[in-house]
């Protein structure tokens, strides 16, 4: 691939939580706050998965970049301090993880700017982006170079960073590619009448995929970005899995483990390519008419 990471280093990897808890299901169902279950179920994340996993990064010596939903800092206002006090990085990631498909910029830039006044008042100050469901819109990194990001981390289309410029403001951002391989959503979400298929796979299965992924992109020189979820992958099996799999990437000779943050400030001073990507449209004419009532 080429990239050119820091000497020494042939790849990259970063681990990242996005800490979402009740938000996500709210912004969906403000109603489901009813729910006292789901509820729990949520907040297991800062309550339980947060601490266990600071525990097991604190053990391995690793930083690891933690995605905060403006709700998730006001609900829980000793968390980003806990997080930031053992050295990790706070990053953006909308304020009550609003559903963002088909939303104007106005809005968004709403949401944007609720979900940073809310990790200011909790102290801190992101560098980082995610998108809620990392659902992007084309006038999305306009919003974010405006207000000065360094980096996003929603679009799936590369192996390794790069630079993006928007449509309008001038100035750019580094994008950090995600994908859903790489999501512990799909491997262990499950609650009835809110989320999953009703199959929830083996932290065996999910270390084995994941360390075959970072291998690949260690053999190919490039980067391995692992989402996480704290009320998911903070349970005892699941982190402990979770543990193996970051002692066994940080093994792969000269795989650099770190922040999102030092993997964007990184790129940004070495990569000089800026890339813009148009919005891929069908001309009317090829749009195909609506089919008629079926058949028989
Ligand atoms: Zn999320």
């Amino acid at each position: 691939m080429n990239f050119p990471w820091p000497e020494g280093r042939r790849a990259a990897a970063a681990f990242t939580f996005d800490v979402d808890a009740e938000s996500c299901v709210l912004a969906h169902d403000p109603a489901a706050s009813s729910r006292m279950s789901l509820m729990s179920h949520q907040a297991y994340g800062p309550r339980v998965g947060v601490p266990r996993l600071l525990r097991l990064l604190r053990r391995l010596d690793v930083r690891a970049t933690f995605f905060v939903p403006g709700f998730t800092a006001d609900t829980y206002p000793d968390l980003v301090r806990t997080i930031v006090d053992d050295g990790h990085e706070v990053a953006h990631h909308g304020y009550l993880h609003e559903p963002m498909r088909g939303i104007d910029a106005a809005t968004e830039a709403e949401y944007l700017d609720r979900g940073l006044e809310a990790l200011d008042r909790a102290g801190a100050h992101p560098v980082g982006y995610r998108a809620p469901w990392w659902e992007m819109n084309w006038h999305t990194p306009d919003l974010l170079v405006e207000r000065g990001f360094a980096y996003d981390s929603s679009l799936l289309d590369g192996d390794v960073p790069y630079r993006l410029r928007g449509r309008a403001e001038p100035g750019d951002l580094v994008e950090i590619p995600v994908d859903w391989s790489l999501d512990d959503w799909e491997q262990y979400a499950f609650y009835p009448g809110w989320t999953g298929s009703g199959v929830i796979e083996s932290p065996r299965k999910a270390h084995e995929m994941w360390l075959l992924e970072a291998e690949a992109q260690h053999a190919e020189g490039g980067c391995f970005v692992l989402t996480n979820h704290p009320f998911l992958s903070g349970r005892p099996a699941r982190a402990a899995a979770l543990e193996r799999l970051i002692a066994d990437v940080r093994a792969l000779d000269g795989m650099w483990v770190t922040t999102l943050a030092e993997i964007a400030a990184h790129t940004a001073r070495t990569v000089t390519e800026i890339r813009h990507i148009e919005r891929v449209e069908v001309p009317e004419k090829y749009v195909p008419r609506p089919t008629g009532p079926a058949a028989g």
